[in-house]
C-alpha cells in the first residue's frame, strides 16, 4: 500500500486501512444481499444488524450502562450546538459553559442566540486558548455544565473531567471520542462529529442518559428533538446509513483488533509522549499548547518563521506526510494523531522533523 500516506488531517481524517479494505469488498454485494448496502432499506434486517452491532459497540466500548442511549444524527456537531440548548435548558437555570476555544465558543453563541442564560465560567481566552483552566467551577444548581473535551484547533485536552455531584456534564468529543477511557456516569449527553476519530464524515454520535430526555420541550419542532431519535432508535427518517455502517466497522476494528479503549489508550498515550518528547527536546520547533493541558489526539507547533512552515509542509507531503497545516484560523503545524494513526507515522514525522531541522536550523 505505498501509495498511501500517512494522512494527519483532522477530519474528515485517516480511517484504518482494514476497514477501508473490508468496505472495498463488501461494496457491491453486501453479505450475499447482491446490494451495496448503500443500496439497501435502511428498515432492512441488513441495516438493522449493522445500526444495532453499531449501538452495541459504542455501548461496550465506552462502558455505558442502560441509562445511556445511542443515536445517530445528522448536522455535524455544529448541529449540537444549537441541540443542546435547544432540548436540555430547564426553566430559567443557568446553562454553564468553559470556553477553551473555537468550538466552545461557537457552542456558547449558539446558546446565546436562543435567548438562554449563559455563563462562561471558566475560560483560557487570556492565554489565547493555549491550556485547560485548572479549576472548573461546578455549580450544581445550573441546568448542565458544558465542556469540549479535546480543542482539535489548540491543541488542548481535558486530562482530568470535572467532576459534578448533580450537574449534569456535558462535552463535544468530537476529536478525542473512542481515544481512551473515562467514567460516563456524570455525563447527560456526549456528541461527537464521527470524522475526527470514529468514522466518516456524515454521522453524528450523540450519548445520552435517558434522564435528559425528560427535559424535552413537547413544542420543538419533531427533527431538532432529541425524543424522536430515542423512541424511534435512529430511524424516524431515513439516517445517514453508509456512514453508520463505515463507523460501525471502525468500532469493530477498535474492539477485535485494537484490543479496546484500553489498548487504544497506552498507544495514543505513546504516539503523544514520543512527538511531545522530541518537540520538548529541541529548540527549532516550539509546541504552542502549555504541557500540562497537551493534547493526545492534536499536536500544534510552530517552526522560526512563516516561509519556513511553508517549505515544511510542502516537503512533508513531498515525503508522504499530509495534512500538516494547522487550522485557518491559528496558521502554524499540526499532527493529528488519531486512533487510525500508526506509531510508524508518528515515528516517520520526527523523523523528517528531525531532517527538516538540520537543514534549515
Ligand atoms: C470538527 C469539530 C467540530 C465541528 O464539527 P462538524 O461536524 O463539522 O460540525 C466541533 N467540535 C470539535 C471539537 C471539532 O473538532
Amino acid at each position: 500500500m505505498s501509495y498511501r500516506i500517512f494522512n494527519f488531517n483532522p477530519g474528515p481524517a485517516m480511517l484504518p486501512l482494514s476497514v477501508l479494505k473490508q468496505v472495498q469488498e463488501e461494496l457491491l454485494d453486501y453479505k450475499g444481499s447482491g446490494m451495496s448496502i448503500m443500496e439497501v432499506s435502511h428498515r432492512s434486517k441488513w441495516f438493522e444488524d449493522v445500526l444495532q452491532d453499531a449501538i452495541a459497540r459504542t455501548k461496550r466500548l465506552l462502558g455505558l450502562d442502560d441509562r445511556f442511549r445511542v443515536l445517530f444524527m445528522q448536522g455535524g456537531a455544529s448541529m449540537q450546538f444549537c441541540l443542546v440548548p435547544m432540548n436540555l435548558a430547564l426553566g430559567d437555570k443557568p446553562l454553564d459553559y468553559v470556553d477553551t476555544g473555537t468550538w466552545s465558543t461557537k457552542a456558547i453563541k449558539e446558546a446565546k442566540i436562543q435567548g438562554k442564560k449563559v455563563r462562561v465560567v471558566a475560560s483560557s481566552e487570556d492565554r489565547e486558548y493555549t491550556y485547560i483552566p485548572e479549576s472548573i467551577p461546578i455549580d450544581e444548581d445550573a441546568a448542565f455544565l458544558h465542556i469540549t473535551s479535546n480543542n482539535t484547533i489548540r491543541g488542548t485536552q481535558f486530562r482530568e473531567f470535572p467532576r459534578p455531584k448533580k450537574v449534569p456534564l456535558i462535552s463535544d468529543m468530537s476529536s478525542d471520542i473512542f481515544s481512551r477511557r473515562f467514567d460516563p456516569a456524570p455525563f447527560g449527553l456526549i456528541y461527537a462529529g464521527a470524522q475526527k476519530n470514529a468514522g466518516p464524515a456524515g454521522v453524528t454520535l450523540v450519548i445520552v442518559r435517558e434522564d435528559m430526555l425528560e427535559r424535552v420541550p413537547a413544542g420543538l419542532p419533531t427533527m431538532l428533538k432529541y425524543t424522536t431519535y430515542a423512541e424511534k432508535n435512529s430511524l424516524y427518517n431515513t439516517p445517514p446509513s453508509f456512514a453508520i455502517y463505515v463507523t460501525g466497522l471502525v468500532l469493530r476494528w477498535l474492539e477485535e483488533e485494537m484490543g479496546g479503549l484500553e489498548h487504544m489508550e497506552k498507544t495514543n498515550r505513546e504516539k503523544a509522549e514520543l512527538i511531545y518528547g522530541y518537540l520538548d527536546s529541541q529548540d527549532f520547533y516550539r509546541g504552542t499548547a502549555e504541557p500540562a493541558s497537551r493534547s493526545w489526539m492534536n499536536v500544534t507547533f510552530r517552526l522560526p518563521s512563516e516561509e519556513l512552515e511553508k517549505a515544511f509542509l510542502e516537503q512533508a507531503q513531498q515525503n508522504g506526510l499530509g495534512g500538516l497545516k494547522g487550522h485557518r484560523s491559528v496558521g502554524g503545524c499540526r499532527a493529528s494523531i488519531y486512533n487510525a494513526m500508526p506509531i510508524e507515522g508518528v515515528q516517520a514525522l520526527i523523523e523528517f522533523m528531525k531532517d527538516f531541522a538540520s537543514k534549515n536550523g
